[in-house]
């Protein structure tokens, strides 16, 4: 017979079933709850259902195996018999227990808690009895009930209703007793047992149903809740923004209650090892004083920094500070943890790796290097590619921001400078940042359903709550400005305005914040570049005075020291070459030149060439291109000093050039000399049914092969030119959208033929290659035939995508959203390689080209190439460059050297298996 499958983990008493390492299995916080056990830590004893019942759950119409209700049994067993007491004794001390989720990764409150389970009308009275603390008592019920009807039984805000039904319940009773909003622990014994009485009302009135008084039924309730909250719409959204699959599913943790409302020698706090907001080394946090966990971080009470502990209960602040120190030589990252303390007692109820701001990263791995916790390696590791422009991100203008005024101050809980249009309410935020407005939403404080909302804004203000309030979380870890706690505003959401300092700002009016000093202001305020770029890019701060600067430099040096893949820049301009070389890119992986006939009198040209109805005319537009199209090579070459530049030729459809305005083409029509209609004509002649399939890429070097002529003469004069000058030039020529080998063969001809004749002019040799880029299927299925003429493949994601997968990005926008939503993909294939599907072209291509040309070069050159997870599958595949643009080339290259890291850990994990 089968063993029967375990369930059910135990932890508590200093030992535990699973472990830290069994995320997947656990959830994050049942994996670290029994770690924290294994090593000692002060964990309330429980146990956790793992994700494989989630998974049985959802498979099986919402039912349970079977051998789960013995394992469970068995679980509560272990608890009573660690903390003495029993689940529904009406008679002693009652356990009570919390049931919480907790998915493989962190998903701050997206899924409900519940706390103080296994109460009811009579062990409520058996708590009483047996602490002497009727107050505590009944608070606890009667946030059971509350809790218990609005996550199990769904009493919940109905459309139109502007608060909870259960916060209108309170705010009724304090309003009829006292007639104003008393702070909730000062409510009396009667109040909470009113409140109770109330709530189940509402909860009869609500669903029909009664509130269940039988503890076994409340606890299978609450697991099918968590359960259940796997698929309700937060957590939906917040899955899709971070990229988790739903089939991870989550884990149940039930454990017994620690309390922190018994009294003035008790509270509840939120803590990180370190500070992650700025990365300094120092106890962060908060903490409320009697008061239970979810307080802290529902923004009602603003709660103290960790640090004032010290003053209420000085013992227990020691014990914290020696966990803190434990928590990070064990876990070797900083932490965020959640504790609670009873009469004195400290009790450890989670610990994750910190989410962190992007400079926190940075400053955490340095330092931790230095003390020796971890070596530069796993420094790398450690800082999110995908968050690392954060650190090229604008801040205020000093000057700017030193005549701006000072409206308010709160809490800096998100880094930076963002200034914004005021908005009050996510969907209005979120539908005016859709429209192009720079958006600061304004909460009094902010819940999982203005998420949308925070992902539209550049900035983030709230009233209420700390730095570990759900505004703060969220920011930290989406990278946004953020400052909450600005108590001095006063927000009235029917009437659309925030008055603050005698001043009233309606939607739509600016205001700015620094998210790093807690400043709000009024009005706009100009933003400079940051430290980094300020040294890089403008040069107009001393290296050595810019701490941000040499980590980052550290941080990029150690990349460079294991990196495979190289990263080029996508640049049209000198100064962009610049820029991308002063961030680290070795060359330019795409040129694309049909960007430089944009500028000035060089559009007049270019549409003269267009217009032209016979060669000669052309060829004599084209000689007016040439010495332009030289000039801008010359400034490229001299600024990649040595670095290989890719140069594609030619490549949009020709009516992208002409005018389709009336008015604009009688302007030209004037200009030229010529009459109307022939404009008129020749916009009508080159009109496209589907431009993206027609005329354009070496297409159009085929029929006119002048044009390619004319790019090759530019590109090698301008050679010969910075060549003599004695800078090495390494030009690279790529020819656009092959998928036949005749089409490739007929451009490099020409290419050829005009180097010969150039070196022969100028009496130089002239080192450059030829290849193409792989756009089109053909192409990747025919590469073993195109590698035979093409020296490199440029792999040319967006409209290799848009071809492989028959979807046309700027069409994309009408369905990618629902797409998405319903997870027919999993992340938009523009932003991030399709791996299955185009994917597969790519490893076709590069295998096939191979086969012909062992050593071809292999490079990207879409918008993917900025992407960290696309950069991690070209490593992968073995492309020798990515390219993106300058300011993606941190990115790029610190997405590079990661990949290179896990691909050394994976072949290390393999080797000793291969041993044996
Ligand atoms: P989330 O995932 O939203 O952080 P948690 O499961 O961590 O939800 O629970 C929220 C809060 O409830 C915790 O911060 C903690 O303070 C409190 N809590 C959870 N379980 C217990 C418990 N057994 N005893 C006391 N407080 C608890
Ligand atoms: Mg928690
Ligand atoms: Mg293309």
């Amino acid at each position: 017979m089968a063993k029967t499958p375990k369930y059910v983990y135990l932890f508590g008493n200093k030992k535990a079933d699973g472990d830290g390492s069994m995320k997947p299995l656990l959830g994050g916080k049942g994996a670290n709850l029994a770690e924290m056990a294994r090593i000692g830590l002060p964990v309330p004893p429980g146990f956790t259902i793992t994700t494989e019942v989630c998974t049985y759950y959802y498979q099986n119409k919402k039912t349970y195996p079977k051998v789960l209700d013995p394992q469970v049994k068995a679980g509560m067993a272990h608890i009573e018999k660690i903390m003495g007491t029993k689940f529904g004794d009406k008679t002693a001390m009652p356990l009570l227990v919390s049931v919480r989720s907790g998915a493989r990764d962190s998903m701050p409150g997206m899924m409900d808690t519940i706390l103080n389970l296994g109460l009811n009308d009579e062990t409520v009275l058996a708590l009483v009895k047996a602490t002497n603390n009727e107050r505590f008592a009944w608070d606890c019920y009667r946030r059971f009930v509350q809790m218990y009807g609005d996550v199990v039984m769904g009493v919940q805000k109905r459309p139109g209703e502007d608060h909870e039904p259960f916060e209108t319940v309170i705010h009724n009773l304090k309003h009829e007793r006292y007639h104003e909003d008393i702070e909730d622990t000062k409510l009396t014994v009667d109040d909470l047992k009113e409140l109770v009485v109330r709530f189940k009302g509402l909860i009869k009135e609500r669903t029909g149903k009664e509130f269940p008084q039988d503890p076994w039924k409340q606890l299978w309730g609450a697991i099918g809740a968590v359960f259940g909250s796997w698929m309700n719409d937060r957590a939906i959204v917040y899955r899709r923004k971070y990229n988790i699959p739903s089939e991870w599913g989550t884990a149940v943790n039930v454990q017994a209650m620690v309390y922190g409302n018994t009294g003035e020698r008790s509270g509840s706090g939120v803590a990180f090892t370190r500070n992650p907001a700025n990365g300094e080394k120092e106890f962060y946090g908060e903490f409320l004083i009697n008061a239970q966990g979810e307080d802290v971080v529902a923004g009602i009470r603003t709660p103290e920094p960790v640090v004032q502990l010290k003053n209420h209960l000085p013992q227990a602040f020691a014990e914290l500070e020696n966990i803190r120190k434990i928590l990070e030589k064990h876990f070797k990252d900083v932490q965020d943890f959640e504790f609670t303390i009873q009469d004195g007692k400290v009790f450890m109820l989670q610990t994750r790796n910190g989410k962190r701001t992007a400079f926190a990263a940075l400053k955490f791995s340095m330092d931790m290097v230095e003390e020796k916790l971890i070596d530069w390696k796993t420094a790398i590791r450690r800082n999110p590619a995908d968050q690392l422009d954060q650190l090229l991100a604008p801040i205020f203008d000093q000057k700017a921001e030193k005549a701006a005024k000072v409206v308010a101050t709160g809490l800096p809980a998100g880094p930076g400078a963002a200034s914004g249009k005021i908005y009050l309410n996510a969907d209005r935020a979120a539908a005016a940042a859709a429209k192009g407005e720079k958006v600061l939403l304004v909460r009094n404080e902010t819940t999982p359903e203005d998420l949308r909302g925070m992902i539209a804004a550049e900035g983030i203000l709230t009233a209420k709550g700390g730095v570990s309030s759900h505004a703060a979380l969220v920011a930290r870890q989406m990278g946004k400005v953020c400052v909450c706690g600005a108590g001095a505003l006063q927000i009235d959401y029917a009437a659309r305005t925030v008055t603050v300092s005698g001043q009233t700002f309606k939607e739509g009016d600016y205001m700015s914040i620094n998210g790093t000093l807690g400043n709000v202001y009024a009005g706009e305020i100009k933003t400079a570049a940051s430290e980094i770029v300020q040294v890089l890019i403008e040069k107009s701060l001393d290296p050595k005075k810019s701490k941000t600067y040499q980590m980052f430099k550290q941080l990029m040096d150690w990349c460079s020291k294991v990196t495979r893949l190289e990263v080029r820049t996508n640049a049209d301009t000198p100064e962009q070459t610049e820029n991308a070389i002063a961030f680290g890119a070795t060359g330019i992986g795409l040129c694309r030149t049909e960007h430089m006939f944009f500028e000035g009198n060089r559009i007049d040209a270019m549409r003269e060439m267009i217009l032209a109805d016979n060669l000669e005319d052309r060829k004599k537009a084209l000689a007016k291109l040439l010495p332009y199209q030289k000039e801008d090579f010359v400034g490229i070459f001299k600024a990649l000093n040595g670095y290989p530049a890719t140069i594609r030729f030619l490549d949009p459809p020709l009516h992208e050039f002409l005018p389709h305005e009336d008015k604009a083409q009688q302007d030209l029509a004037q200009k030229m000399g010529v009459p109307v209609e022939k404009i008129r004509n020749r916009v009508k002649e080159l009109h496209e049914f589907n431009p993206m399939l027609g005329f354009r890429g070496c297409r159009l070097g085929i029929v006119y092969p002048e044009i390619s002529e004319m790019q090759a003469r530019a590109v090698f004069e301008a050679a010969a030119e910075v060549q003599k000058a004695g800078i090495k030039v390494r030009p690279e020529i790529m020819i656009p959208l092959v998928g036949f080998k005749k089409e490739l063969d007929l451009q490099v001809e020409v290419v050829h033929r005009v180097a010969q004749e150039v070196m022969k002019e100028k009496g130089v040799k002239l080192n450059y290659l030829v290849g193409t880029m792989i756009e089109v299927p053909r192409g990747a299925l025919t590469a073993d035939e195109i590698a035979q003429t093409a020296q490199f493949f440029s792999f040319g994601t967006n409209d290799l995508t848009q071809t492989c997968l028959g979807m046309s990005r700027d069409d994309s926008g009408s369905f990618i959203p629902a797409y998405t939503e319903l997870e027919i993909v999993k992340k938009n294939p523009f932003a991030t390689i399709d791996q299955t599907g185009v994917g597969q072209l790519m490893k076709i291509a590069v295998e096939k080209g191979r086969s012909t040309r062992p050593d071809i070069k292999l490079g990207i050159c879409g918008e993917h190439g900025g992407d960290p997870d696309s950069v991690k599958f070209c490593h992968k595949i073995g492309l020798t460059y990515v390219s993106c643009s300058p300011f993606r080339v941190p990115v790029a290259r610190l997405a590079a050297a990661q990949a290179a890291l896990e691909e050394e850990a994976a072949s290390a994990a393999k080797k000793p298996a291969k041993k044996k």
